[in-house]
């Protein structure tokens, strides 16, 4: 067992992995050998970042932890570290419970984190990070945290108040990010739109997308998590300019009825919401809208639930999620109303929605065979390329499959030609280098 090397084991969503990926940097920079999500067990240390959010997470979380508890039990590891959103939000109840855990950190502590382990802070490592995906596309934290008071939502609780990060420091993390062979950049945060407000008074996504795209490598742009009011109706303009900034808009809803926004304490009504998605589909046609919601949130009727059904097939979104309202400890939902709608009928209808969805998809997908589309290769799985077009963001969309007969490089574009479709996938085959 190396007593200098450490694995990092990180759950829940891609501003996790951006959090782990420079922690890993900092250690790796402080002489430890580091390995991430690995099974290897001559490591001494592992630190598990985790995710707190909704009941499915949680769970994940804890039974992570505990399976690390025995493996240390065993002999396998010597020291265990829990951070992230778990730990910052139940954190006195974790230490009570697990106290195998050596220390629990919460969320923005990598300067404790690295103390305890020996290590200084290196302030000029700060916009760096050892990359752990396949290296050709990854994420951009533009911000922490949230100031939306959305009734449901516990980020807020877990990660405070909104912080942006200044232009200046995300283009240079950027720059590092396409230096290392990043091609397409994946901007992240609670919520997009709200960028600036804080620190320069005035919204300012438009302004730092502008700058981005003046690192020329950086093939597209892709911008994740556009909250529906004050959305930055200037950004239009310049992705209608500028074939590198995605056609594609990740804008989560939640519901549409007037009513259930309202006791979702959302800033957007079904009138605001439909115009703006309106807008965005006139002005940059063929762009791909996706967007998020919840079932069964306290309220929601069947006419509500009619509503939101109708719409979805009325709207047809290209890319759907719907989740079951997650009964959340401290949010204004779990504190001002009572988790009425049974589990089963809260799955029922995510069931019934994704099911209108996938139609959707098939027929989107099928008016697609014959068509030509940039893809970039992600992986090569079994007997085929996965890639993904502008229309996709990895991990949450669908993926175009290219038979392995072809002789194709990950982090490549293409240009495929689309042969054949299922519901949520493509498959394709490649006519010549993009
Ligand atoms: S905008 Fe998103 S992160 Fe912020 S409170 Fe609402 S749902 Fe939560």
């Amino acid at each position: 067992m190396s007593s200098k090397k450490i694995n990092i084991v990180t759950l829940g969503c891609s501003k996790n992995v951006v959090d782990s990926e420079k922690l890993l940097k900092q250690l790796s920079a402080g002489g430890y050998e580091v390995v991430y999500n690995s099974d290897d067990i001559s490591v001494n240390t592992v630190i598990i970042n985790t995710c707190g959010f909704i009941n499915d997470a949680k769970e994940e979380s804890i039974d992570t932890i505990l399976r690390y508890v025995k493996a240390r039990e065993a002999g396998h590891i010597e020291n265990l570290y829990v951070m992230g959103c778990l730990s910052e939000r139940y954190l006195d109840a974790l230490k009570h419970e697990i106290p195998e855990v050596k220390r629990y950190f919460g969320v923005n502590n990598m300067s404790d984190v690295l103390n305890e382990l020996g290590v200084k802070l290196r302030n000029d490592l700060l916009t760096d990070r050892t990359l752990t995906g396949p290296g050709h596309y990854a994420y951009l934290k533009i911000s922490e945290g949230c100031d939306r008071t959305c009734a449901f939502c516990s980020i807020p609780l877990i990660r405070g108040k909104y912080i942006s990060r200044p232009v200046e420091e995300l283009v240079k993390e950027a720059s590092l990010l396409a230096e290392k062979g990043v091609k397409e950049l994946i901007l992240i945060a609670q919520d997009l739109s709200y960028y600036g407000l804080d620190i320069y008074r005035k919204q300012s996504l438009t302004s730092l997308v502008s700058e981005l795209l003046k690192i020329e490598s950086l093939e597209w742009i892709r911008l994740h998590y556009l909250y529906p009011a004050n959305f930055p109706m200037d950004l239009i303009p310049l992705i209608k300019k500028n074939p590198r900034i995605c056609r594609y808009i990740d804008i989560p809803i939640q519901h549409i009825s007037n009513k259930m926004l309202g006791l979702m304490r959302r800033a957007h009504d079904g009138t605001e919401t439909k115009s703006i998605l309106n807008k965005i589909r006139d002005e940059i046609p063929g762009t791909a809208i996706r967007t998020t919601l919840i079932a069964g949130h306290p309220g929601e009727t069947e006419e509500d639930y009619n509503e939101l059904k109708n719409f979805i097939s009325e709207f047809r979104f290209d890319r759907l999620g719907v989740f079951p309202y997650s009964h959340e400890e401290g949010t204004y939902s779990y504190n001002e109303y009572k988790d009425e709608i049974p589990d089963d009928v809260k799955e029922s209808r995510v069931a019934e929605l994704m099911e209108i969805q996938q139609n959707i998809s098939a027929e989107l997908n099928k008016s697609l065979i014959g068509k030509m589309l940039k893809v970039i290769i992600d992986r090569k799985e079994g007997e085929f390329f996965v890639g993904r077009t502008e229309y996709d963001s990895p991990e949450v969309d669908q993926e175009v499959l290219i038979n392995d007969q072809y002789d194709l490089v990950p982090g490549n574009f293409y240009n495929v030609l689309i042969t054949q479709s299922a519901d949520f996938d493509l498959y394709g085959k490649p006519v010549s280098n993009s």
